[in-house]
């Protein structure tokens, strides 16, 4: 099933749970706008090169289409797409007033000096600029795309548009030109917050939680680093390279280190054997694969890595009691139906990975009102968004008895994407259909 099949597929199976009307669900069913644009870029070489790229605004009933620009070379239409629905989802899921979009380049940017890349970031903006906008449409990073590349979008917006509020047509720019504190380890952090709002719910001990994290990337490493703070034993950790488990615990500072000097985890046992052995039970830590890491017994497992990761396939071996989805799409639905048969709990990507379009939101707020947030602030807001995006989920998995928190969270945000329409309507006094 692909990415895009994938939304349609969780998207249409709560829209009949809830019997969502059929209007809303029509219109839901496809993007708003997709736009494709062929440019050119001016190679250091001075060859001319063809680039594509794509912008996807999914729905924007309830605000301003918002998703990131993704740089990779297998990016297609059909998987932004998929993305910019999450996205229109995510938004309503956190009640802020946002809808869904995304973008993409079909490029390879490790190929690339600064200078091309910068370049065609800029190349790109112009191919796309009259559709985005603080008010119609706000990008933000994505795979292989970061704070200077969106220093590099609002400015030639700026140069464009010559529109006062520039800063705030993209997010996560760097704090020297309008970014907000708190964005960089928002999405782990939003993560901790729905994990611990969901212990607290069944009363268990955060110290008692053992826990893997497969992806030690920005939101896994973020991730295991708060847990391990929070009082939870991280037990296993991988990368794309493999994964290493101390069944005592891995020191998270040594970790961290060993990655940057490595590049990977899976030096941690050679680099540094040291895991604090207690009570005399000796230290052992190994090498395990990916597969192995997935598969661990564990209390929860963090997937912070890439799509489909837990699949028909593998659903069945899994252990863990609660797995979160830091990822984008870690889980098929296949597998979602293994894992509710398992009666293992999944955390959803559409509320556990949306602390990071929650903050970025913080910094719209911020550029448009022309603000600078505390840490403490953005950090207290952060956690009030998303404990009260746990709690509206968890009620609506009792109220229409949802075989899941994402059926739950999909029917949350259906219902307020709904609500924004009908609105809509009235204000505008549109004939309404004759009820049957
Ligand atoms: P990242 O590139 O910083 O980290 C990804 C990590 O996953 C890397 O360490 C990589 O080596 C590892 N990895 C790749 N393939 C793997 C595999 N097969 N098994 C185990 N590890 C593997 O990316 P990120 O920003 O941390 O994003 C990770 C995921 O979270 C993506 O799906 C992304 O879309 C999603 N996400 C991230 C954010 C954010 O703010 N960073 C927000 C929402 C969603």
């Amino acid at each position: 099933m692909s990415l895009y099949q994938n939304t349609q597929y969780q998207l249409e199976t709560a829209a009949k749970k809830m019997k969502l009307a059929e209007d809303i669900r029509r219109i839901v069913h496809e993007p708003e706008r997709i736009v494709e644009v062929n440019f050119h870029i001016h190679r250091d070489n001075g060859e001319l090169e063809m680039i594509k790229g794509f912008r996807v605004q999914h729905c924007t009933l309830r605000g301003p289409a918002k998703g990131g620009i993704r740089f990779h070379p297998q990016v297609d239409m059909e998987e932004v797409k998929a993305l910019a629905g999450w996205m229109t989802i995510k938004c309503a899921v956190m009640d802020i007033p946002y809808g869904g979009g995304k973008g993409g380049i079909i490029i390879d940017s490790s190929q690339l000096s600064k200078r091309e890349l910068e370049h065609m970031t800029r190349q790109y903006i112009q191919a796309i600029y009259e559709v985005i906008g603080p008010k119609k449409d706000v990008p933000a990073p994505d795979v292989y795309t970061n704070a200077q590349i969106m220093d590099w979008v609002s400015d030639e917006y700026r140069k464009l548009t010559k529109d006062k509020d520039y800063l705030a047509v993209v997010t996560g720019k760097s704090i020297a030109n309008g970014g907000s504190l708190g964005r960089d380890t928002a999405t782990a952090q939003g993560g901790v917050y729905v994990l611990l709002s969901y212990l607290k719910k069944l009363k268990k001990d955060p110290s008692k939680c053992r826990v893997a994290v497969q992806g030690f990337g920005n939101a896994g490493a973020n991730a295991a680093s708060i847990l391990a703070k929070e009082g939870y034993k991280i037990i296993a950790v991988s990368d794309s390279q493999g994964g290493i488990l101390c069944e005592n615990g891995i020191d998270l500072v040594k970790m961290e280190k060993c990655k940057i000097k490595n590049g990977t985890v899976q030096k941690y046992e050679t680099a540094t054997i040291d895991c604090n052995p207690k009570d005399g039970v000796a230290c052992v830590c190994k090498k395990i694969t990916n597969a192995e890491l997935l598969t661990l017994k564990c209390d929860v497992l963090v997937l912070a890595a890439l799509e489909n990761q837990i699949t028909e396939s593998n659903a069945k071996y899994i252990e863990a009691s609660i797995i979160i989805e830091l990822a984008n799409g870690p889980i098929t639905p296949m597998a979602d139906k293994i894992l509710v048969d398992k009666k293992i709990t999944v955390l959803p990507d559409i509320l556990a990975n949306a602390g990071g379009v929650t903050v970025s939101y913080f910094e719209w707020v911020q550029n448009l009102k022309k603000e600078k947030w505390s840490a403490e602030k953005v950090a207290l807001k952060l956690k009030n968004k998303m404990v009260k995006a746990f709690s509206d989920v968890d009620k609506a998995k009792q109220d229409f008895k949802a075989s899941d928190y994402r059926e739950a969270a999909y029917i949350l945000a259906l219902g307020r994407i709904e609500k924004a329409f009908r609105e809509k309507h009235r204000k505008q006094k549109y004939p309404q259909p004759k009820k049957k």
